[in-house]
């Protein structure tokens, strides 16, 4: 049912890296089908713009501006640093978004009703104070990531800083099994004072200034423990999603014909590996999977960055090409609901994690940064539905044992069980009655009242 507003116009203020301006814009188009005359102006860089729109999207209310991405003129990627373009990024914030903002008023003559935000553009609370409106960020990955973020201070003192890695969280409600050396790298190693665990520190300190916090996950998939933390922490924090259930993205086509190719291969057989949209494995790491996928002779779809024929072993792609495909992209959700798909060998990202419980995926996670350890130690630990592998590194053998018990084992089959059951949780709480959609309706009265 739409809902009566006039003259409202949204800012959403997107972080253009990895892959969270894709959730927030599925937020804001789920927005806009519930409040019709509501405008959006989504402002990015123009880089991540573009991949939004790389599939063809186009979306009525919501108009795109670019804003500065403050890279230098001339900048080349550094594979050495990656982090590098994020830097720059940062300082150019907050100046690229109020410039860009000023501009898109200026020209419409319609003030801002309400700052919808990526969590990690914290300064968004100071802008949307500054204009008297409500800010509303987006989560986009796991409660249980955002919980560390805002005790951080807390876990300092009880962890010590440096502390032994092996140490678990006893003391913080639902994490027992989580040990130190699994969160995300810098909340309690080294000073905060600088890159992006001093943002996370920051948004940390600044979410609870949020007239409502959303999140791309639903409520059942925590224990009760971590829920009730949550509330305790930031009242008004609502999980709505998953997005991909909610508003699905426009379908990726497949190009490389990834979905006729799994048509032919046994049901429950097929290892899907991608490690999302930037992370290449290490070369030794790279021959590892790639002989242990040999050696096992396991049906595999791979998902590729980076050059196949330059960085797999040679001949690889020719002795496997009976029973694997490698390809520069794949419609990823659609692959993980295809019912020849066994397992899914991914990085940890959330998104990947949930579009696995949708597909009713079992998973080996090779986690490297952010909050990938702690998804990946939560698959394994709490969830049940997947495994780490050893040292985190893939090895020869390591990778081939990892196989067998999710696609051979008992095991495995009782991990398919548990992650069922996740994904008719996750199905039930975007219904009618179900717990996500009682709290969108939360945020659009946030946003309906101003
Ligand atoms: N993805 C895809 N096709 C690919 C590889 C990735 O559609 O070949 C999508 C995937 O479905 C997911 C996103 O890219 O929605 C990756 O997000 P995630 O949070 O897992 O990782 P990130 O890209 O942020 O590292």
């Amino acid at each position: 049912p739409e809902t009566k507003t006039s003259r409202k116009h949204i800012a959403v203020l997107a972080f253009p890296f990895g892959t969270h301006a894709a959730p927030l814009l599925s937020f804001v188009r789920r927005i806009s089908e519930a409040a019709s005359d509501v405008k959006f102006s989504f402002f990015n860089t123009a880089q991540s713009n573009a991949l939004l729109f790389s599939n063809g999207g186009e979306f009525e209310r919501v108009k795109f501006h670019d804003v500065e991405s403050g890279l230098p003129d001339g900048y080349v990627f550094n594979k050495s640093h990656p982090n590098e373009p994020v830097e720059y990024f940062l300082k150019a914030t907050p100046g690229n978004f109020e410039r860009a903002m000023e501009i898109v008023v200026a020209e419409t003559g319609v003030e801002f009703s309400c700052l919808i935000s990526d969590a990690f553009i914290w300064f968004a609370a100071e802008m949307a104070e500054k204009r008297r409106v409500p800010w509303i960020p987006l989560w986009t990955s796991a409660s249980r990531s955002l919980l560390v973020h805002l005790d951080t201070d807390n876990l300092r003192e009880r962890l010590g800083i440096n502390g032994p890695g092996e140490q678990t969280l006893v003391f913080f409600p639902g994490f027992s099994s989580i040990r130190a050396m699994d969160l995300p790298e810098g909340t309690i190693s080294g000073p905060l004072d600088e890159g992006v665990p001093v943002l996370l520190h920051k948004v940390g300190q600044i979410l609870p200034k949020a007239a409502a916090v959303a999140s791309n996950s639903f409520e059942e998939i925590d224990l009760p423990d971590v829920n009730t933390l949550m509330k305790s922490r930031l009242p008004n924090f609502l999980n709505i999603g998953p997005f991909t259930l909610t508003s699905p993205p426009p379908p990726d086509s497949d190009k490389y014909g990834c979905l006729e190719w799994l048509e032919k291969r046994e049901k429950l057989s097929v290892a899907y590996i991608s490690f999302g949209s930037m992370i290449q494995l290490p070369p030794p790491e790279l021959t590892a999977l790639a002989e242990a996928l040999e050696a096992s002779k396991t049906p595999f779809l791979w998902s590729f960055r980076g050059n196949p024929k330059e960085q797999l072993p040679p001949g690889f792609l020719q002795r496997t090409s009976a029973y694997g495909k490698v390809v520069p992209w794949a419609p990823q959700l659609k692959i993980l609901e295809h019912s020849s798909v066994g397992v899914f060998v991914t990085h940890g990202g959330w998104n990947s994690i949930l579009e696995s419980i949708i597909g009713g995926v079992p998973m080996i996670c090779r986690p490297f940064f952010g909050d990938q350890k702690l998804n990946e130690r939560t698959l394994e630990t709490v969830w049940g539905i997947g495994l780490g592998v050893e040292g985190r590194k893939f090895t020869k053998d390591g990778a081939i044992k990892a196989l067998e018990v999710i696609l051979c084992s008992e095991q495995g089959k009782i991990m398919r069980e548990k992650i069922a059951v996740l994904k008719q949780l996750a199905f039930q709480a975007v219904e009618s009655e179900g717990s996500s959609t009682a709290n969108f309706k939360t945020v659009m009265e946030v946003i309906t009242k101003t």
